[in-house]
């Protein structure tokens, strides 16, 4: 997975109120405005963490870390922990696809 790891992650500022939001939506939640500009944004801090244990339907499930994260000057937004960082730690973000990612810096 790491090699395909792009560094930082996609965030949507809206033209109309600047809100900046993630994962990208139809319309901005501050002014219902639909029109966006991508953003990257390569830091946040971890607010929350939570282990997924079990997953429906899948066999050979590993526990997976994931973190609520405070985006710089950005949203909160999930994204999938890849070390043991917890609540207070500066992360960097990365993008595997579009599935959002990070570790500590
Ligand atoms: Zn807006």
């Amino acid at each position: 997975m790491s090699d395909r790891l792009t560094p930082g992650v996609t965030i949507w500022r809206c033209r109309r109120c600047g809100a900046r939001l993630f994962p990208q939506r139809l319309l901005c939640c501050e002014c219902h405005g639909a029109e966006f500009d991508a953003e990257r944004v390569h830091e946040g801090v971890v607010e929350e963490v939570s282990v997924i244990r079990h997953m429906l339907g899948q066999e050979n499930w590993q526990p997976r870390r994931i973190a609520s994260v405070r985006a710089k000057n950005g949203p909160l937004m999930t994204v999938g922990l890849l070390d043991e960082s917890g609540p207070g730690t500066a992360i960097a973000l990365f993008e595997d696809g579009t599935a959002p990612f990070g570790r500590s810096r």
